[in-house]
């Protein structure tokens, strides 16, 4: 019974279009103007040849970059035809492009017209559970499918790394595959069926094809592109039959080249069969654009059981490889010491690695699942007892629960992150980081690897897929410079000589691209390298499909020196900052950090990025800002570009400063850093307009909003005060003004006596009046004075402290951010000497304090008062103040007590300081569901900024989606603008913070 599970209409998500202004799309065209038109004239998707998106698109995870011509992002296969169609007119040649996240240069085509099938075609077609079946367009993520498959307890088997960004078109593109390949193969297993356009723009469907058969008779009999590729393809393969045999590797990864060796085969019932499909796979696009895919699944299974077994010598992990094959594990994954000290050196990974003993060499770790061993503990015995007790590994960590597997899969997957995010130059570069041996061969293969190494002086980690024979291995090097580019080359020509010998795969999981191309004729040999540009010049007669990609004509050979990102030539400018950028090795190594693996684009969990989530396009990922940002300050764009009006506009201000990048971003970019300083330094070149300077001075403003209420609140209500606020100030008329309060927090607490005596309290703490409690929404800090002195805290209000400065941080005004900052650390700082808390209703002041402080200010104190600084619940939760209070929840048995949805603070989940709410709210009676929402959209002014209102609403959308999809009663959100954002769900009616509840709870006490 085949339930086909029909989705044809339900698009995983809707962009609304990421508020760029058309006149500037249209700037820049240049030489390109004439293909543009033509283009836009057919295509209904959109069409961008200005330079920025040229930047945006010139790079992607790899060392390379190349400008294209442009981007087209197509809204139906017609548009796709309509762009090969079109280009092939001009001679421009093209380039498919998912998320970008390719690490061999692939993704990259100087002067191509990318179609990137990520946006509007991400379709889940159709999901066949019995047959096991789905079919999607190319554009889907592979999670997102994945996380539709799980509802019926399936999944895509191949799994990279890269899979919450990676799309299905780009994994069938490189032949994508993961830690579990030992147990399933690679994409090209389960790629059944293609809808390819081809070079001439025709669209064929591929499937499995019996020779001789009448359909093949059918094909074969007429004059056209298809009926040539399937005669081209038989002979060839027939032709050399000898050589593929012999030239092949025999790994379970292999993605160099054409899949010549898969695509002629015998099918069940012994018929010889072509399938194109298999082809395609891994083509890297250089064949036709991928424009559905019918793909095979797998059933997830039920459990697993992770063993990790720990040597003092790397040679004699590689040595245990083999037999750990014989145990029928699910993954066999490697790690070395470099990975384990960069993993404890860090602030994110050090607990992953605290069960690793210190002597740690190398560990092996081994996964079973229950689809092979219904006895998960017996299976992880029987190696425990071959590896530790019988053989050379002198520790075991196993693994049962999901949480302990978990965090050793992020120790495992940390490694790239911990050795990407090495500070400044040199770097460890990906060129050669996944050559491929027999596992039977890698102990005596890394032996020679690590001579190579040696002799060419650089060093390299050792770590991932070491039962596929697959290990990551890069060399750190400088690529700024031609001595750092040439020994690259070196190492790159010595290390294929080596994998030869060893009849390895120079690519067994990342692919050609720019990088490995050259060295395909030493993997293949002469005469396979003929059969592949046969084939090349059979589906592309004038090599338009990515050209230089997998194979090259002679007259314009890959060369993997070429076309890089950074090279002997690149400089970048060091502008004077007015904030610290020493952590990060200064201003312009802080946007190289970015190194284009595309993580900004993840669209499940975190924080990062919800200008992409919301929009879809690239311009608006931590990468599209970081790419401009680097073009910018490195010559690649006018010298003035950073200061240009279209810069502040386009760039700087989509970014909404909401930090998720700092702690999600692999190695750290810091955008809403950037953002800050970039805007102060074109304040100080070109000034501010007039709604900047309103909202960097909110506290000003609302000071006064209050001592005018409730006047101040009735005028915002009257009719035609909204749109001319819009035309004057241009805050959006749409968008609710916030009420003001004629009586101040700081004016009812100056009016009470304190609860707690100040000699009898367990500790003291400043409360600090931030703008929006003191004069918008007191209770909420009036809940936390209540709560506060339940737990015998002594609560004080100093009258001479001034606004955190956040508002004018995030407006680029580092000056009076800078002024705030010195003034409220020189009042704070002898409270914090006697052993006080400076404590904050509002996360993103309280975070300014944590965080932008040490940027702005040098010295002890900023020091002291930063680390002394707390959100309420946080202080409340690291200190368990709560356990001195009894709360009486509303019922012992949790069935009965009220339940809250958490949305977090962005700012504060930077600093992983968001969580402590949720315990707080839990030991006060609550049953808490802790959302992993993003940011709201509000973003400080950000959502009262006309021009930015859509998008603002857009990224609360998504947030509205998170906070219905949980059963509980009501939300709750620490952060007074995402309070704001949600009350526009409820029409009007603001949640509280969660101080709010708390107090609640407290007053069910009395
Ligand atoms: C940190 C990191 C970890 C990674 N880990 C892994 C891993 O574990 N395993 C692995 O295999 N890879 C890994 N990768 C590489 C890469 O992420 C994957 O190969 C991924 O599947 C590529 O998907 P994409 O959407 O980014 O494709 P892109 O990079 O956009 O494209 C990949 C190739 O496919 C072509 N292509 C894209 N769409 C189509 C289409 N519709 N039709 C035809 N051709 C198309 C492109 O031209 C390009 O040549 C990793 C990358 C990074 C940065
Ligand atoms: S900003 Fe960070 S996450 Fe995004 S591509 Fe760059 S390095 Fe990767
Ligand atoms: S600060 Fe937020 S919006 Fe800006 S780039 Fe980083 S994640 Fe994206």
């Amino acid at each position: 019974m085949a339930a086909d599970e029909d989705t044809t209409d339900e698009r995983i998500f809707e962009p609304p279009g990421p508020n760029r202004s058309s006149d500037a799309l249209d700037e820049d065209e240049g030489e390109y103007a004439e293909l543009a038109d033509d283009l836009r004239s057919d295509v209904a998707g959109d069409v961008r040849f200005d330079e920025y998106s040229q930047i945006l698109y010139a790079t992607d995870g790899s060392i390379y970059q190349a400008r294209p011509a442009g981007v087209v992002v197509p809204r139906s296969v017609e548009d796709v035809r309509a762009v090969v169609r079109i280009a092939n007119e001009h001679g421009t040649p093209i380039l498919p492009r998912g998320a970008g996240s390719s690490l061999a240069g692939q993704a990259v085509g100087p002067g191509c017209v990318v179609v990137d099938l990520s946006t509007y075609m991400d379709r889940i077609v159709s999901i066949d559970p019995d047959g096991k079946r789905a079919t999607v367009q190319p554009g889907v993520v592979q999670d997102d499918l994945d996380a539709r498959l799980s509802e019926h307890g399936l999944k895509f088997a191949p799994d990279p790394a890269s899979s919450n960004r990676a799309t299905i078109g780009g994994g069938i593109g490189n032949n994508s595959t993961g830690a579990h390949s030992v147990r399933y193969g690679i994409t090209d297993a389960y790629t059944e069926e293609l809808d390819v356009v081809l070079a001439d723009g025709s669209l064929i469907h591929t499937r499995e094809v019996v020779v001789g058969g009448d359909e093949w008779d059918a094909i074969l009999a007429r004059d056209d592109l298809e009926a040539d590729i399937y005669r081209t393809v038989r002979r060839l393969v027939e032709d050399n039959a000898d050589e593929i045999e012999a030239r092949y590797p025999d790994l379970k990864r292999n993605v160099s080249g054409y899949n010549l060796d898969r695509v002629v085969f015998e099918n069940e019932r012994g018929e010889t069969v072509v399938n194109l499909s298999k082809l395609f796979v891994g083509a890297e696009g250089t064949l036709g654009i991928v424009v559905k895919a019918t793909l095979s699944l797998v059933t997830t299974p039920d459990t697993t059981a992770l063993a990790l077994y720990c040597f003092d010598d790397l040679g004699d992990a590689m040595a245990a490889v083999p037999e750990a094959l014989e145990f029928d594990a699910s993954a066999v994954e490697l790690m070395d010491d470099e990975v384990f000290r960069l993993a404890r050196d860090s602030g994110e990974f050090a607990e992953y690695a605290a069960p690793i003993p210190p002597d740690t060499a190398a560990a092996l770790m081994l996964e079973f699942d229950s689809e092979r061993h219904a006895d998960l503990e017996a299976a992880v015995e029987a190696t425990t007892r071959h590896f530790h007790d019988d053989g050379d590994a002198f520790e075991v960590v196993e693994a049962y629960t999901d949480e302990d597997q978990r965090d050793l899969w992020k120790l495992r997957k940390a490694a790239i992150p911990l050795l990407m995010s090495l500070e400044g130059d040199p770097k460890p570069y990906p060129f050669i980081e996944d050559a491929t041996v027999p596992p039977a061969e890698l102990a005596e293969y890394v032996r020679r690897f690590e001579e190579i190494l040696d002799e060419h002086g650089t060093s390299a980690a050792y770590f991932a897929h070491a039962g596929s024979g697959t290990l990551h291995i890069r060399p750190i090097l400088n690529l700024k410079a031609d001595d750092g580019i040439r020994t690259m080359r070196a190492i790159a020509d010595d290390v294929t000589d080596l994998v030869a010998d060893h009849h390895g795969s120079f690519s067994g999981e990342h692919g050609d691209g720019l990088a490995r191309t050259e060295f395909n004729p030493k993997m293949y040999g002469p005469q396979l390298w003929d059969a592949f540009r046969e084939l090349k010049s059979t589906f592309d007669p004038d090599w338009l499909l990515n050209p230089g990609k997998v194979v090259f004509r002679d007259d314009e050979p890959t060369d993997m020196r070429e076309h890089l990102r950074y090279g002997a030539e690149y400089s970048s400018i060091e502008p004077n900052t007015a904030l610290d950028f020493a952590d990060e090795g200064g201003y312009s190594q802080s946007i190289e950090l970015c190194n284009g693996c595309g993580t900004c684009r993840q669209t499940g969990s975190d924080t990062m990025c919800p200008t992409y989530r919301a929009t879809k396009d690239e311009v608006a990922t931590t990468r599209g800002r970081a790419n401009v940002l680097r073009a910018a300050i490195s010559g690649e764009l006018p010298a003035d570009e950073l200061y240009s009006e279209r810069f502040q506009r386009e760039i700087l201000d989509l970014c909404i400063g909401c930090k998720g990048c700092k702690n999600d971003c692999p190695t750290g970019v810091d955008l809403a850093k950037l953002k800050a300083e970039t805007k102060h330094q074109y304040h100080q070149r070109e000034g501010a307009a007039l709604r900047e300077k309103l909202f960097a001075n909110i506290d000003r403003a609302a000071e006064v909003g209050s001592a005018l209420a409730p006047l101040s609140n009735v005028a915002t209500k009257l009719p035609g005060s909204r749109a001319l606020g819009e035309r004057v100030l241009g805050i959006a008329a749409d968008r609710k003004l916030p009420t003001f309060t004629r009586e101040t927090f700081e004016d009812w607490f100056d009016a009470r006596d304190s609860a707690v005596d100040p000699a009898a309290a367990d500790h003291g703490a400043v409360l600090f009046p931030d703008t929006y409690t003191n004069y918008m929404y007191p209770d909420a800090g009036k809940a936390a004075v209540r709560v506060l002195e339940a737990a015998n805290v002594h609560v004080e209000l100093p009258d001479d402290l001034r606004e955190s400065g956040r508002a004018a941080y995030s407006m680029g005004f580092l000056d009076r951010a800078r002024d705030r900052a010195e003034h409220n650390v020189n009042v704070l700082a002898p409270y914090v000497e006697r052993g006080w808390s400076v404590v904050f209703v509002e996360p993103s002041d309280a975070v300014m304090f944590q965080d932008e402080y040490a940027d702005l200010l040098d010295g002890e104190a900023v020091s002291s008062v930063g680390a002394n600084a707390y959100g309420v619940s946080e202080f409340i939760d690291v200190h368990r103040l709560d356990e001195s209070i009894d709360f009486d929840a509303p019922s012992a048995s949790a069935s009965e007590s009220e339940s809250l949805v958490y949305h977090g603070h962005c700012n504060q989940k930077a600093l992983n300081r968001d969580h402590h709410a949720v315990g707080l709210l839990r030991r006060a009676g609550y049953t808490v569901d802790p959302l992993d929402s993003g940011c709201c959209g509000m973003a400080g002014s950000f959502g009262y900024e006309a021009e930015h209102y859509d998008l603002s609403k857009s990224i609360g959308r998504i947030l509205f989606d998170q906070v219905e999809a949980s059963d509980a009663e009501s939300v709750v959100a620490p952060g007074a603008s995402c309070r704001s954002q949600l009350a526009d769900r409820t029409g009007g009616t603001r949640p509280p913070h969660p101080v709010e509840k708390v107090a609640d709870a407290l007053e069910r006490e009395r």
